[in-house]
């Protein structure tokens, strides 16, 4: 099977040439007083919006997720061809492990079968249970969420910080009581949290910090991967990542004896001396939730095309902030000044419907979308949806906490800037697009612009 995307290779040469032809045609650059050109209308005008019947700014399509090709095919047939299929008498997912903690400079990694597992075995590993709360931001996957109530444990919500997009970490010593076991932020989108606050406020209180960064391959907070700052960090591999064996997940951590309990916890209560985890130590409570040799080996082909996956987010995303943040109404999502690499699971701004004739976000989003743009709002007030709310009225959260600490939870839920920013304000892209070419992004900046002139129009269509 040929490669479907040859695109992904040879996008640095293109995005160049493509910049530069439209340099010298559009001609007039103006210039910052930084002194950086700006080429704030590079591209022609191709008319109205395509929603109301002009041209689409975008009529290629991006590049697809998965990237693959032959080494992924070999991967599998080898897997096959060895008639080892799980990891209890194979290699390739401990050979995973080992290259995946040299990647990150980690000590520890653990292969699990997906990012909900990655923390719910964290959370088993720290026997976390009926009375135990933990504190999660409010604007993240499900998943964080219900790992907490798997183990009947109360989640506490964060407000978000609207201009980053992650769980506001001044505000969570106040979310502190005796029952919080855990603090869990999550590096939301692929950008790391703000590491410094979180770990002194962990610190100073002695509890351990958790790090949902199963969006956040290879992220960088002060030049060290994240997943390296709390006592432990989860990662996914489901098919959306940025890393991907359809399903999967990591654990790690850089404390030898948090992975013997997380390795027992995965595999029904038993180590496995062959690869250096013992069956000793605390735990007492187990599950199966191993990583099969196929996803390892997948792991490991799809492992070798990260790190130019990485940097070519990073330079379309960086591109995207310059130009989308010339345009009034749209303010990309800020990065903390710790951040010395974002993953960009996600490339995420915010709508001012007021720049845009009033324009509502739902309508944006529908223009953007006919020009060929795939966007979407995001997240949704996860506190206030039905499937959170019920849990004040689940029979064993009444008989563990009582009616009275339940109500009092559905107050404690109020996360005002977090409403905000989802019920308004959040645009997302996804990853893959971000993998495309300099001339993609400009066609993006293009259907953006385009809605901005006619958002009146397009309003009252
Ligand atoms: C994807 C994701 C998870 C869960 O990972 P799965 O592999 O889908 O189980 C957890 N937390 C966050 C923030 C995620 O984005």
């Amino acid at each position: 099977m040929k490669e479907i995307r040859k695109k992904n290779t040879d996008i640095p040469d293109r995005s160049r040439r493509d910049f530069i032809g439209k340099t010298i045609i559009g001609g007039a650059g103006l210039t910052l007083g930084t002194g950086t050109p700006l080429f704030a209308f590079s591209t022609a005008d191709s008319g109205k919006p395509a929603i109301m019947g002009g041209t689409k700014a975008f009529r290629e399509t991006f590049p697809i997720w998965p990237v693959f090709g032959k080494p992924e095919e070999k991967a599998l047939l080898d897997v096959v061809r060895s008639a080892r299929w799980g990891r209890l008498n194979g290699t390739r997912v401990a050979e995973f492990e080992k290259e995946y903690a040299k990647m990150n400079s980690v000590k520890n990694v653990l292969g699990v079968s997906s990012g909900t597992n990655a923390l719910y075995t964290i959370l088993g590993a720290l026997d976390i249970g009926p009375g135990d709360e933990v504190i999660i931001p409010v604007y993240t996957f499900i998943a964080t969420y219900n790992v907490v109530t798997l183990n009947y444990a109360l989640p506490v919500f964060v407000d978000t910080d609207i201009e980053t997009f992650q769980m506001d970490a001044r505000k969570v010593e106040s979310a502190i009581t005796p029952q919080t076991k855990v603090i869990m932020p999550v590096h939301m989108g692929g950008s790391p949290a703000d590491m410094d606050t979180m770990s002194s406020v962990a610190q100073r209180w002695n509890i351990p910090l958790i790090e949902d960064a199963c969006q956040a391959h290879l992220a960088e907070w002060k030049g060290k991967k994240v997943g390296n700052y709390g006592l432990a960090g989860a990662f996914s591999f489901q098919a959306s990542k940025n890393l991907n064996c359809a399903e999967g997940g990591a654990i790690m951590t850089n404390d030898d004896a948090f992975a013997q309990t997380c390795y027992r916890f995965h595999n029904q209560g038993q180590g496995d001396a062959r690869v250096g985890y013992y069956g000793t130590g605390m735990g007492t409570r187990a599950t199966n939730v191993r990583l099969t040799e196929f996803q390892g080996n997948i792991l490991l082909a799809q492992m070798d095309r990260m790190e130019a996956q990485v940097k070519l987010r990073a330079e379309n995303a960086a591109y995207l902030d310059d130009q989308l943040s010339r345009i009034a109404g749209i303010t990309p999502a800020k990065l903390y000044p710790g951040t010395t690499q974002s993953a960009y699971h996600l490339y995420m701004f915010r709508y001012d419907r007021e720049q845009f004739g009033g324009l509502p976000r739902e309508k944006f989003l529908k223009a953007l979308a006919a020009e060929g743009v795939p966007c979407s709002a995001g997240y949704g007030k996860m506190n206030l949806s039905d499937y959170v709310t019920n849990l004040a009225t689940n029979k064993h959260y009444l008989k563990i906490y009582g009616e009275k600490t339940m109500k009092e939870w559905l107050e404690r839920n109020q996360c005002p800037q977090n409403d905000k920013l989802a019920g308004e304000q959040a645009v997302w892209f996804t990853q893959n697009m971000l993998l495309g070419s300099r001339n993609d992004m400009d066609r993006i900046v293009e259907a953006v612009r385009k809605i901005h002139k006619y958002a009146d129009a397009v309003n009252n269509m």
